[in-house]
């Protein structure tokens, strides 16, 4: 494990998509737009919205950010017109970066045609695609949504709500996903309900959107959560909901509370700030540190560094400046600045630092190498002991289910144990949350072995959803897997 080739990007867990989806209200297209923006977090090199005006479907998908592809360019969002609109944003794994994987994806079906956005992951795509090519299927993207897409237009079942629930049948893995046909938006939560969905109402007009957050941008009013194996139906006739799935336990996503929502949203009943500071104070009352001050990585570690900074009576600082304005396109400095990667996102605040006692706190740590040069950074910022408190447990498992996860062998914490971590890092002291203190901020009294009450797999290794296959789809410049299955 290096640092002299160290990609920030590559050392960050990330959240593959965010979803949005409006019924009946005349602005539909930009108002997707600017859900998707407050969703962008949710996946950056992507977006794409299709629209439907009463007599056809539009669509624009791009690669980019959503300010850059709909909020410069009005052509772009006058294509977009009709009352009824779904969009997606991408960080693209599973299937690659291609355009033609941008989502949402649109197909002709006998009765007409739909269109899907997908946030999650299918575990057993690479099989059932598989399958579906050898019956003749010709796929269009290596997108594992577009499987679903196939199974829903060779369902028999007549109605296209009974043919995508006959598809999602036939599926394992998470999903969250928005359809909008002619006639309907259909929002599904698989029936773990890893990924969020919720149910807004603007100007009567009902919304589907992964998050609070995208309510919020519009000032659409939160209804409820789309629960775990629901389907709903909104036409213009009001709104169904059914639950044609065989239940299932609840298995929330305990990261979405660590890392991946915006931490102003709402996502099953708890605010996703007050929990990450919850998840500090735990940390504090576990693992408290003789120290002169709280120091969050910015900006994901701030809310647990502050319930950090307010259990223990230490003060909380900002010794440490995060440049927001580095995207993805600056991470490949050249060899002889390599060193001074670190800086492009973060730069310490000397006089804050110099001759103090430093608990760091960041919300993971994936393969540890940003954290050693963030640990290097503060000390040659003049610290006097850097003490570094993870707001997570150990990161030790791949996730399956919708998030980027490197290899187990690439993760800090399935190769090492806590001591070497530490050397690794170069802190002082090194601990994690324990997974009942992560209980605990996420107001559980403990953590259930025989029926944790979210999913915690890539801390313990328990996962709820059989993973058939996670060869998670086809690679960047793999155009097909005929050569395996032929
Ligand atoms: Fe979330 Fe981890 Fe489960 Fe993936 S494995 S769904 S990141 S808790």
């Amino acid at each position: 494990m290096t640092v002299g080739d160290h990609d920030f990007d590559a050392d960050t867990l990330h959240e593959e998509c965010g979803v949005f989806g409006i019924f009946g209200h005349p602005k539909a297209g930009p108002l997707t737009a600017l859900g998707l923006h407050a969703l962008q977090h949710r996946g950056q090199e992507a977006a794409g919205i299709v629209s439907f005006d009463g007599g056809q479907f539009m669509a624009e998908r791009h690669q980019g950010l959503v300010g850059e592809i709909f909020g410069r360019n009005n052509a772009h969002i006058e294509t977009l017109k009709g009352a009824f609109a779904i969009g997606h944003n991408r960080y693209s794994t599973s299937g690659g970066s291609a355009a033609r994987n941008i989502q949402p994806l649109f197909a002709d079906l006998v009765g007409g045609g739909i269109a899907i956005a997908h946030n999650g992951n299918l575990t057993n795509a690479y099989g059932l695609r598989s399958r579906l090519v050898k019956d003749g299927a010709i796929f269009q993207s290596t997108s594992d949504t577009e499987v679903i897409i196939h199974l829903t237009a060779r369902s028999h079942y007549g109605p296209v709500v009974d043919k995508l629930v006959d598809a999602l049948r036939k599926v394992e893995g998470a999903y969250s996903l928005v359809a909008l046909t002619s006639k309907k938006l259909i929002g599904v939560r698989d029936p773990w309900g890893v990924r969020p969905l919720v149910l807004g109402m603007f100007e009567g007009a009902p919304i589907l959107a992964s998050e609070t957050c995208a309510l919020d941008i519009i000032g659409a009013e939160f209804v409820r959560d789309i629960r775990p194996g629901e389907v709903v139906v909104i036409t213009q006739d009001g709104m169904e909901s059914y639950f044609p799935f065989k239940p299932q336990p609840d298995r929330f996503c305990v990261f979405e509370y660590i890392y991946f929502a915006r931490p102003d949203s709402v996502v099953e009943g708890r605010n996703v700030y007050e929990a990450r500071k919850r998840i500090g104070e735990e940390l504090a009352k576990e693992f408290p540190a003789e120290a002169d001050m709280v120091v969050p990585v910015p900006d994901s570690g701030v809310p647990a560094a502050l319930g950090f900074a307010a259990q223990s009576g230490l003060p909380f600082e900002f010794g440490i400046i995060r440049n927001h304005y580095v995207g993805r396109t600056f991470i490949e400095p050249t060899e002889d600045v390599r060193h001074l990667s670190v800086r492009l996102k973060h730069n310490p605040n000397h006089s804050m630092l110099t001759g103090k006692r430093v608990v760091l706190i960041d919300d993971s740590i994936v393969r540890g190498t940003t954290s050693k040069l963030i640990v290097q950074m503060v000390r040659d910022a003049g610290a006097a002991e850097v003490h570094f408190r993870v707001a997570s447990p150990p990161t030790k498992h791949s996730c399956f289910y919708g998030v980027d996860t490197p290899n187990e062998e690439a993760l800090i914490a399935h190769e090492m144990k806590l001591e070497e971590m530490r050397q690794f890092i170069g802190a002082d002291s090194l601990a994690f949350v324990s997974m009942e203190g992560l209980y605990r901020a996420m107001g559980e009294p403990r953590r259930d072995p025989e029926a944790p009450r979210f999913c915690d797999a890539c801390f313990s290794g328990d996962y709820p959803i059989e993973v058939s296959d996670n060869a998670g789809g086809l690679k960047d410049g793999q155009l097909s897997f005929l050569a395996e299955v032929a």
